[in-house]
């Protein structure tokens, strides 16, 4: 069997190594005699996991002791909640959100359950085909919330605003895919399943000092300071998820880091939308300056080609290229692990069809 190219937004392509060292995880798990399945997660052979896990990401973003790393169920949905409990003040509660696309609006509905949300930039009304800049953030404001890179449209913060309150950014479809200083932010979560692991666990790192200020009674789950407390073990956490997760961090680790992987990740963004900008049957959904280097979201203008060039990439082995169903057209995810050849391969699709 041939390997697809696989351009799915999420789950995802991981590395192969990861597929293979973590298939084996499942049948005898470091030769112990049992699957990492069977095994619990307060064992000798998988607290190290959980420890590892956590340490690894606050190497890879050199972060230091004033952070902490926790691993928890939910997906990053869960998070849209998790925040404003974490960070929204009892009384009077206010945070400043930017909505820039489908899960930042998710993320401010959740928070406007806790308290009053100023939506202090949004691209809603075009399209969110651009990300809003230009807004000023001061300390009135319990937290301000972003979204790194907007997974539906294809567009991406290539830079961060200056805030006088605490920065809070979703990154679950750009996390350790481009070099950021991590430490400009307070709360950074991902759900892993596109550039981290496999689906079912969510990664926070939280800076310790801003916790424990909101005067409220937060529901045990949803408190970040008894994830932390307990090394990220209050519950059974989704063992599977943690250890691939785990493993596709070290993969990263091994190849450069987050430095290596963002080389890899401008070399295929710039092969392919070189391509969208060269042809004139392709166009992005979105400005040119905003444009992600994860997901390119694009829409082919001649109709009467849709039929060829769905059966050129079918044919070609690529998978995944479908747009999200609340915008259509093709969305390309160049995640970490996919290869610049699956990219090569889709262009060369793209070339032929005239
Ligand atoms: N935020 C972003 C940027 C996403 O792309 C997604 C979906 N993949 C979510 C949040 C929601 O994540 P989950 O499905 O893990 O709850």
């Amino acid at each position: 069997m041939s390997k697809k190219h696989n351009f799915s937004a999420g789950p995802c392509i991981l590395p192969q190594e990861v597929f293979e060292k973590s298939a084996a995880a499942i049948l005898d798990f470091n030769g112990i005699g049992l699957s990492l399945l069977e095994i619990s997660h307060r064992s000798k052979d998988f607290v190290p996991v959980m420890d590892e896990a956590r340490a690894i990401v606050k190497r890879l973003m050199k972060l230091g002791d004033d952070y902490e790393v926790i691993y928890v169920g939910g997906g990053a949905s869960l998070q849209f909640l998790m925040v404003p409990f974490n960070l929204m003040k009892s009384e009077n509660g206010k945070a400043a959100y930017v909505n820039t696309g489908t899960w930042a609006a998710g993320a401010i509905k959740e928070a406007k359950k806790l308290g009053t949300v100023d939506v202090v930039g949004s691209s809603k009304e075009e399209n969110y085909s651009f990300i809003p800049k230009g807004y000023k953030i001061g300390n009135e404001y319990d937290y301000f919330h972003c979204t790194s890179n907007n997974t539906i449209y294809g567009t991406q913060m290539r830079s961060f605003p200056e805030v006088d309150t605490l920065m809070v950014c979703d990154m679950s479809s750009d996390i350790f895919s481009r070099v950021i200083d991590f430490s400009k932010f307070d709360i950074i979560y991902a759900g892993a399943q596109k550039n981290m692991g496999p689906a079912g666990v969510t990664m926070v790192v939280v800076k310790k000092s801003v916790l424990g200020k909101t005067g409220r009674d937060i529901p045990s789950y949803l408190d970040y300071s008894l994830h932390i407390a307990k090394d990220s073990m209050f519950n059974t956490p989704p063992v599977f998820p943690v250890y691939a997760t785990l493993l596709t961090l070290q993969h990263l680790e091994n190849n450069g880091g987050i430095e290596a992987a963002e080389n890899r990740n401008e070399a295929k963004a710039k092969l392919l939308y070189d391509e969208i900008d060269r042809n004139p049957l392709f166009e992005t959904f979105c400005v040119k300056e905003d444009r992600s280097l994860m997901n390119a979201c694009f829409k082919l203008l001649d109709d009467s080609k849709k039929d060829e060039f769905d059966a050129a990439w079918k044919a070609a082995g690529i998978n995944g290229l479908n747009g999200h169903r609340s915008i259509g057209g093709y969305r390309a995810s160049m995640y970490n692990a996919l290869p610049i050849e699956s990219v090569q391969v889709l262009v060369d699709v793209m070339k032929n069809i005239n």
